[in-house]
């Protein structure tokens, strides 16, 4: 596998000349002391050099080693633990976190670029320090003030780590059947009892302590999803004064074996009486958990991308050297026995669909992250409204159309490899079989799906959508030919494919379900185009137009050629209906 490079360049592109993003940090209060151009250069270079020359060379040892468990307690692979130390040390596990509870306080968008380094260069890793980040951001927005002065500085920091456990053995999508209990004490706390399975980091040697976040059941809880609330159960019972004490009775009965991700711990976990504190009000645990969740999502999608980066920066490298044949127009390298394999049409189909997948969605990944920061910095009420809204909207198009587009990218980069795609040395297989989880957690990508379709959509009677569709239209308006026309013919069969699944889905609701995966691709293209839209208008007008410039460009006129028109076939797909999927009886299938 070649060596792990940052995008720093691509980055730069997207916050400088893309969306300005330097020129709102220094009109906004909240963050002009706070992070400018500078600042956010120097986070991601630092970080990105610790990211490469720590964490990258662990990715396929750790795969290799993966975690042990040895009578309760989980052994991660070699090298871990000293990683972990030095990346919480330079403080990144904290790096958007609050700055009064010890957290760096830097902006999402900084925050996502790093996940998108840290997660190409090490998935396994990653996840230890995104879950604590999800986690300690459930308890800023929930937890009381002493929960919160307690726990937060010692994640922030990286000295304890955060879980999320929502999973039992009979419950997954459907949360209202979770059975976890939890008991009142007399002294304010509570016990809570079960058993949860499918924990990342339920258990590991990385830290001295570990904070979970617990779904259970108090005594009196309506049935259903309405009757969960949400607990704070360390493994090791915290002071007063912060120091740690006595073991809490929570253990890992196992971990998992699986097809990747292998240097991530997935713990059943066993909860005998522990004690706990409950976290924001009593039956309201999922809105809590959910603020943790939907951070998670677009971090998952994230996970997605990057995968499919690390995949690309090695097909290319291995393109440009592995010679097979010769070009169709003729010998390109007449000097050596054969072309190197990039002069081939379809290897180039392939390098081209990754590159324009990537980028598009480094570009969707850093709007999504800006709309969160315009939602919290903004000071205008109208302005966090409106980036409220098209969060909500893009949270479940971010979690899946990022992972769906990771694992195809994936895919093409292994095949680029021929057959040494298949075998292990070189590391493609690797990502496809890390990668496959991010469709599968945080949501199955179907239920995004329907969550976009159902929630999103239906919810509001197509509200949210239209904000969004408005501003791509008055973008795609602006721009000449090239770019405009098919933006807006694109954007206008969307407005189609909405107002057809608006009437379908409220006369039946098998509409949805049959139409929601496919209505999610075409929406997830469709802003894909938009975005390479705007890129390709930066690289047409830049003063000072580089070699990037023009690889954007003709990147842009590649997604517009070949990528945007699956939006075609999708859409036929959605119209189709449900009709298809049920002339079979279930015992017939
Ligand atoms: C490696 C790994 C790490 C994980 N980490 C965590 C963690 O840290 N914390 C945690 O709590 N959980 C974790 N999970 C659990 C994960 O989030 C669940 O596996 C996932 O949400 C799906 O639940 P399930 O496996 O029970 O599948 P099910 O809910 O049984 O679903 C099976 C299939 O049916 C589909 N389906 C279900 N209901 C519907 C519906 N209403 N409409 C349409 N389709 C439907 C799903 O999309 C899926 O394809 C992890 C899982 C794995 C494998």
């Amino acid at each position: 596998m070649s060596d792990y490079l940052p995008p720093l360049r691509d980055m730069d592109f997207l916050f400088n000349e893309v969306f300005d993003i330097p020129a709102w940090w220094a009109q906004t209060p909240a963050l002009v002391e706070q992070v400018d151009a500078d600042t956010a250069r120097a986070v991601l270079e630092q970080a990105g050099r610790l990211i490469a020359g720590v964490v990258a060379p662990l990715n396929r040892s750790g795969d290799e080693q993966g975690c042990r468990w040895d009578n309760g307690r989980v052994i991660t692979p070699d090298g871990f633990a000293d990683a972990y130390r030095a990346f919480a040390e330079d403080g990144w596990v904290g790096v958007a976190g609050a700055p009064e509870y010890g957290g760096m306080g830097m902006p999402k968008v900084i925050g996502a670029q790093l996940e998108e380094m840290l997660n190409a260069a090490n998935l396994s890793f990653g996840l230890y320090p995104m879950l604590t980040a999800g986690a300690c951001l459930s308890l800023l927005n929930h937890a009381s003030e002493p929960l919160k002065s307690r726990y937060l500085p010692p994640m922030y920091e990286g000295r304890w780590t955060g879980s999320m456990c929502l999973t039992e053995p009979h419950c997954g999508t459907d949360l209202g059947l979770l059975r976890t209990r939890a008991e009142p004490s007399a002294d304010g706390r509570y016990r809570v009892s079960g058993t949860k399975i499918f924990i990342t980091g339920g258990e590991q040697d990385l830290t001295e302590n570990i904070i979970h976040l617990v779904l259970a059941r108090l005594p009196d809880a309506p049935a259903g999803a309405k009757g969960i609330s949400l607990f704070l159960v360390p493994k090791v019972l915290v002071d007063d004064d912060g120091l740690l004490g006595e073991a809490n009775a929570v253990s890992c009965g196992s971990i998992e074996h699986k097809m990747g991700i292998k240097a991530s711990a997935t713990c059943v976990m066993n909860f005998d009486g522990a004690i706990g504190y409950l976290v924001g009000e009593p039956n309201k645990g999922l809105n809590a958990m959910f603020t943790m969740m939907n951070y998670e999502r677009l971090g998952v999608g994230i996970q997605g991308l990057a995968l499919g980066e690390r995949s690309y920066q090695n097909a290319i490298a291995y393109a440009r050297d592995r010679q097979q044949g010769r070009a169709p127009t003729g010998a390109e390298a007449p000097g050596q026995a054969a072309d190197p394999i990039v002069v081939h049409p379809d290897v180039r189909r392939m390098l081209l669909t990754m590159k324009a997948l990537n980028e598009g969605g480094r570009a969707f990944s850093t709007y999504v992250a800006l709309q969160l920061d315009l939602a919290k910095y903004s000071e205008s009420a109208d302005a966090r409204r409106l980036a409220e809204a098209k969060v909500a909207l893009l949270t479940p198009v971010a979690k899946a159309f990022l992972t769906d587009m990771g694992l195809e990218t994936t895919v093409h980069g292994q095949q680029v490899f021929g057959g040494h795609g298949y075998i292990r040395e070189w590391g493609q297989e690797q990502l496809i079989r890390d990668c496959r989880i991010t469709q599968i957690y945080e949501g199955a990508n179907g239920i995004q799906a329907l969550d976009l379709v159902g929630r999103k959509l239906l919810g509001d009677g197509g509200q949210a959508y239209r904000l969004l569709s408005t501003e791509i239209r008055t973008f795609a308006e602006a721009l000449t030919a090239e770019f405009g026309t098919p933006l807006l013919a694109a954007v206008n069969e969307l407005d189609d494919l909405t107002a057809w699944v608006l009437d379908r889905g409220q006369g039946n609701p098998q509409e949805i379900g049959a139409a929601s995966v496919e209505y999610l691709h075409a929406f997830g293209y469709t802003l894909y185009a938009y975005l390479w839209a705007r890129m390709a208008d930066v690289a047409l007008n830049t003063e000072q137009p580089e070699p990037f410039h023009q690889s954007k460009l003709a990147t842009a006129r590649f997604y517009f050629a070949r990528l945007l028109p699956r939006t075609l076939s999708l859409s036929a797909s959605v119209k189709a209906g449900s009709h298809s999927l049920y002339l079979l009886d279930a015992d017939l299938l």
